[in-house]
């Protein structure tokens, strides 16, 4: 209603991802509106919030787990298509964003059964090259030329990038929890291997070793990040590096359209910040971080159209503000890695 009487409709024809973004003013107001927020939504003790709010078959309540904070701070009630709903908490310690109650990890793979490669492959498999090569280019030098160097993709599904890194020359390798999409990436794939399950019960994997892991649009899946951090840690060679895309809950987005932001999808199960990936990173024994800000794709794509005005407007809020919707961020193994590509992306010492 605020939003109606201080613009009317002049930006209603632009995409809901690049207006509040360009409308003059908007960003303070939803600062303000979300401080608000904070303020005003209360604050319970973990043993009276799971005692208030229902438990499904295949979840369980959690502490914080980048921080270990028991209190919660109930702040969104995300809903879909076909009926599911899940509660969003803040933790009042360190302001990770995450699902409570959240999926027992051993379920995970009840998420992901039936036809989930199909969104991975079909018409948004043109999208998603986009955005690998996007990001890519974001982190320059690090993947242009692979040649000699081994990659992991963590969560491949259909082997979309794997298909990429192979023709960059990268030796890669990706896991997959669904059956289907990685026989799909092995009768696509040249020299690239897809395998089924868990890292560590495949041997070209469990041996270790990679150059670069990359994590697309996975981290907001993962139950338990810390086990797998400590373990992509492990994985990686010395001077080695893990990427990460992954929905940004600091988007001013999130702030905007609350439980109707983008970044709530039916499962994801933690949100992610350039303020809290980097505790993740800490705790599990990482070196450093950077993060490339995203315009969105069609910004980047040169393919948006939004007018000059409106985009050189876009890229700088973004740039000063939240860092974009989504979060690329690029984290260093070790002192090796920042000495060796840190520099040049502007990484930051964790
Ligand atoms: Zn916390």
């Amino acid at each position: 209603m605020l939003v109606r009487i201080l613009y009317g409709s002049r930006y209603d024809r632009l995409p809901h991802g690049q207006r509040a973004y360009v409308r003059p003013g908007e960003r303070v107001i939803r600062e303000a509106q979300w401080r608000l927020r904070l303020r005003r939504a209360p604050v319970t003790s973990l043993p009276d919030y799971s005692g208030s709010v229902p438990l499904g078959e295949i979840e369980e309540f959690l502490a914080c787990t980048l921080c270990g904070e028991e209190r919660q701070q109930p702040l969104f009630e995300p809903t879909g298509g076909k009926g599911w709903r899940y509660r969003v908490v803040r933790c009042p310690a360190c302001g990770f964003l995450y699902r409570n109650p959240n999926v027992r990890p051993e379920h995970l793979g009840d998420l992901y059964a039936g036809s989930y490669s199909s969104f991975l492959t079909g018409k948004y498999a043109a999208q998603r090259r986009r955005r690998y090569e996007l990001t890519m280019k974001a982190f320059s030098p690090v993947f242009e030329d692979g040649k000699g160097r081994r990659l992991l993709d963590f969560g491949c599904g259909a082997g979309l990038f794997l298909g990429l890194a192979e023709e960059l020359g990268f030796d890669a390798v990706g896991v997959d929890l669904s059956p289907d999409s990685v026989e799909r990436a092995n009768a696509t794939l040249r020299t690239a291997r897809a395998h089924l399950g868990d890292p560590e019960d495949v041997p070209e994997i469990a041996a270790g070793g990679f150059d670069v892991i990359t994590l697309w649009s996975v981290l907001a899946h993962l139950p338990r990040p810390l086990d797998d951090f400590a373990r992509f840690r492990r994985l990686l060679a010395p001077g080695g590096v893990l990427l990460v895309l992954t929905v940004n809950a600091n988007s001013l987005l999130l702030k905007a359209y609350g439980s109707r932001w983008s970044g709530f999808t039916k499962n994801h199960l933690m949100f992610y910040s350039s303020a809290t990936l980097p505790v993740l990173l800490r705790r599990t024994g990482f070196s450093g971080v950077a993060f490339a800000p995203h315009f969105g794709d069609a910004v980047e794509a040169g393919t948006t159209a939004l007018p000059a005005k409106l985009r050189r407007r876009l890229v700088t809020r973004i740039r000063a503000s939240d860092g974009g919707n989504m979060m690329r961020a690029l984290a260093f193994a070790d002192q090796e890695a920042l000495e060796r590509w840190g520099a040049e992306q502007k990484a930051r010492e964790l």
